[in-house]
């Protein structure tokens, strides 16, 4: 019969800055980054975890665990959790502060980091609305390397890049920018897995009745950033009138029929979601 109490060791490394973070990943290449174990541990019902037979807890690293700001930025390592990003106050882009309250529960956010939120695998991350939208970049660190990437380009081959250069996000750089308008919508069920689900997210500048600058997103299982609508729609003025709206309408329905063309459920929300926010801009 097995031995409940022989089961194999968990080898745990806690380091306090990244260059020994890097020695261990050396020596250890299939050690797995820990952050808050949120999406690593998801779905276990047991009550002992299975943890990765090696991991790096990200919790001490010293680099990871900073935050500063400039005039133009907002500077936050990987390994700060969701909750302490809102604890920074109005600093915070108001489209960030709507997505993270939307992100599971108050406990998950505690313990959530930004990093690994970006690098949740179980489902699309709502938070790649707010960081493509607001151009926010993301430093890959490696041993010998650091280079920073948008975070647009970042879901098309960032995991990609971190696994060839054995590299991790150390920092998450944003635009400190303020809008005059901002829409953001769930779509679907909230906090589970849903194909259905997904982001939408407006951010618009408005300045004397004149659209100044505009981003628009949905995020879930496709990302579509609506481009030509906002070249089209920035010096038009508002409220955008009945005609150009539905000429608006009905580039956004191809396009978001093109991009999801089996999911009428998902193109008629998204569609109705782009109505809403577009009435609304004052
Ligand atoms: C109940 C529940 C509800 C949820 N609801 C939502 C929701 O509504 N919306 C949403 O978007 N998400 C949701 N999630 C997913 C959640 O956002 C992620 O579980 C969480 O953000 C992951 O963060 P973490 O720090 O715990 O990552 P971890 O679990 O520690 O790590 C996740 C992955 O990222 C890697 N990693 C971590 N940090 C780094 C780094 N700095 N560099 C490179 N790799 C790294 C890890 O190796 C691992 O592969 C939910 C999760 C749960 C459990």
């Amino acid at each position: 019969m097995e031995d409940p109490h022989n089961i194999p060791h968990n080898q745990v490394f806690r380091p306090y800055n990244l260059s020994e973070l890097f020695s261990f990943w050396n020596r250890f290449p299939d050690a797995v980054l820990f952050a808050g174990g949120t999406d690593l541990l998801r779905g276990q019902t047991k009550r002992l975890f299975t943890f990765p037979k090696t991991f790096i807890s990200l919790d001490k690293v010293e680099e990871l665990k900073k935050i500063s700001r400039t005039e133009r930025y907002l500077e936050i390592g990987a390994a700060i959790c969701l909750s302490d990003i809102l604890r920074l106050g109005k600093i915070v882009p108001e489209g960030m502060v709507a997505i993270i309250n939307s992100i599971g529960n108050l406990r998950l956010r505690n313990l959530a980091s930004i990093g690994g939120t970006i690098l949740s695998t179980h489902r699309y991350s709502d938070l790649h609305a707010i960081l493509i939208a607001q151009d926010a970049t993301y430093e890959l660190k490696s041993a010998s390397n650091a280079r920073w990437i948008s975070a647009s380009k970042f879901v098309t081959s960032g995991i990609e890049l971190l696994q060839e250069e054995q590299a991790l996000i150390s920092r998450i750089r944003i635009p400190i920018s303020s809008w005059s308008y901002v829409f953001h919508k769930k779509i679907g069920l909230l906090n589970r897995d849903d194909p259905d689900g997904g982001t939408f997210l407006l951010l618009c500048n408005t300045e004397k009745n004149l659209i100044m600058d505009l981003r628009m997103i949905f995020v879930g299982s496709k990302i579509i950033r609506f481009k030509d609508l906002e070249t089209n729609l920035i010096g038009q003025t508002v409220p955008i009138g009945e005609k150009s709206m539905e000429s608006l309408l009905v580039n956004c329905s191809d396009l978001v029929a093109s991009e999801m063309a089996e999911n009428k459920y998902l193109q008629n929300t998204i569609i109705r979601s782009i109505t809403i926010a577009l009435s609304n801009i004052f």
